[in-house]
């Protein structure tokens, strides 16, 4: 279980992602209230000690509902104590929930600095209403790689905002292994983590039929 949360866990507070929040120079992501407190004192990233901006660390943050909706999928019941915890917080303290205006995800734009003014939950299940693509997952066959990680289900839908690392993430928790050591590929070519399905099939598989297929590959932990 410690390997599967690695990836959907917050460094900061060792809880799952709340608000999920990613770095855009280094995509290290936190929860939105942890990043946004620990930057009050810092401006470089707690994993990796990138600079994150030269003054105004909290400009190059951006909510991402991608993450944030994997891991309300991976963890059961934990949006619904989420919504239910921030109904309470509120209701304590005989406030209206404010949300966010739609098209605003810059963390930097909350001008009170509240974490959880800004962002309206029921907007995390949008990307189920987004457009989405099929996805076939082989297995790379190579003669160096001795793991024995095979997905059980090979066919992936996901939104077409997802970006590859989303979709890295995924294929390690659901392999049981370090990001590190899945590689998604395109033809022999290693797709780059920014890239996003929407991008990946207008540039490689435009025209043709779903699924869109891919190949992961599985590095020799030795190296
Ligand atoms: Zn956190
Ligand atoms: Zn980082």
């Amino acid at each position: 279980m410690k390997e599967l949360n690695e990836h959907i866990v917050c460094c900061l507070c060792a809880g799952y992602f709340i608000d999920a929040t990613t770095i855009t120079e280094c995509l290290h992501t936190f929860c939105k209230s942890c990043i946004v407190k620990y930057l009050q004192t810092s401006k470089y990233c707690p994993m990796c000690n990138t600079k994150i901006h030269e003054t105004q660390p909290l400009l190059n943050l951006k909510l991402d509902r991608v993450m944030q909706d994997i891991v309300y999928k991976l963890v059961p019941g934990l949006q619904e104590s989420e919504e239910k915890r921030i109904r309470e917080f509120y209701q304590s303290r005989g406030l209206d929930r404010v949300t966010q205006p739609s098209g605003e995800d810059t963390v930097g734009g909350d001008p009170m600095g509240l974490p959880y003014s800004t962002f309206d939950h029921s907007r995390a299940h949008y990307f189920r209403y987004d457009e989405h693509v099929s996805l076939c997952l082989e297995k790379q066959s190579s003669s160096k790689d001795k793991s024995k990680a095979v997905l059980q289900h090979k066919y992936v839908r996901c939104s077409v905002r997802a970006q590859i690392r989303h979709l890295r993430r995924v294929l390690c928790h659901r392999l049981g292994l370090p990001l590190q050591h899945v590689q998604i590929m395109f033809n022999g070519e290693t797709l780059p983590d920014h890239m996003t399905m929407k991008q990946l099939w207008l540039s490689r598989w435009f025209g043709k039929p779903a699924p869109l297929l891919l190949h992961y590959s599985i590095k020799d932990k030795r190296r």
